[in-house]
């Protein structure tokens, strides 16, 4: 058996274990730079969750297999910025990546004209660096009003991504906490090194990449 559909059903199993009786756990196929060839046998094996960082990445990849896989999910993991929001409204089922009034705005305005319902989640900058996306914990209670009152948006869910080298489990169990001040249930948390973990936190949506795919140059 190839070597990526072995790690990739190694990652499915370990998640189901993970998950214990909870059906409420997806495993999103982290699949930025990764052929459409190489995604199919996992399609063949009934994945159907796939998230992409970049929306241009994600079109062409994407574009011509949704016709044959009406089931297929796909997710925006990666930054969005206002130019790129009417393509990420047409082509992605869940973004990940709400985290500032500009993008809720234009977010709002495309769902209005369009009349899609994407899956929406606040991304926390939980670990307060400069460099990353995501509003600071402190913030994420009044954005997620905003985005609720002021755009008239559904947040379903908040996401993290914790800094290299910290102790993830601070970032999770941060990220469960402002969830449940904002009551919303979605948790994306957790990736290759990480998931079973964030799954114990509660994590519904895991993103993992490299232990299936191994590591991208
Ligand atoms: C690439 C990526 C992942 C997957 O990370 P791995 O370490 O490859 O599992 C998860 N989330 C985001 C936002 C990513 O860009």
């Amino acid at each position: 058996m190839n070597q990526v559909i072995q790690r990739f059903c190694q990652v499915r199993e370990r998640i189901s274990v993970a998950a214990g009786e909870r059906t409420d756990v997806t495993l999103v196929v982290a699949s930025k730079m990764i052929s459409l060839d190489v995604l199919r046998p996992l399609i063949a094996l009934g994945q159907r969750d796939f998230g992409e960082n970049r929306v241009q990445e994600a079109a062409m990849k994407w574009a011509g297999v949704r016709t044959d896989l009406p089931d297929l999910t796909l997710h925006l993991i990666g930054p969005l910025q206002s130019n790129k929001v009417r393509q990420a409204v047409a082509l992605f089922d869940v973004i990940h990546v709400v985290d500032r009034p500009g993008i809720a705005e234009a977010l709002a305005g495309e769902i209005a004209r369009t009349g899609k319902k994407p899956g929406l989640l606040v991304q926390v900058n939980t670990g307060e660096e400069p460099q990353k996306a995501g509003v600071a914990p402190r913030d994420a209670k009044a954005f997620v009003a905003s985005c609720r009152e002021q755009y008239g948006l559904c947040i379903d869910g908040l996401t993290c991504i914790p800094p290299i080298g910290d102790e993830v489990a601070l970032h999770f169990s941060l990220l469960r906490k402002i969830a449940d001040e904002v009551g919303v249930s979605d948790l994306s948390m957790g990736m290759s090194d990480d998931y079973e973990k964030a799954i114990a936190y509660g994590a519904t949506y895991v993103r993992v990449g490299r232990a299936i795919f191994g590591e991208r140059c």
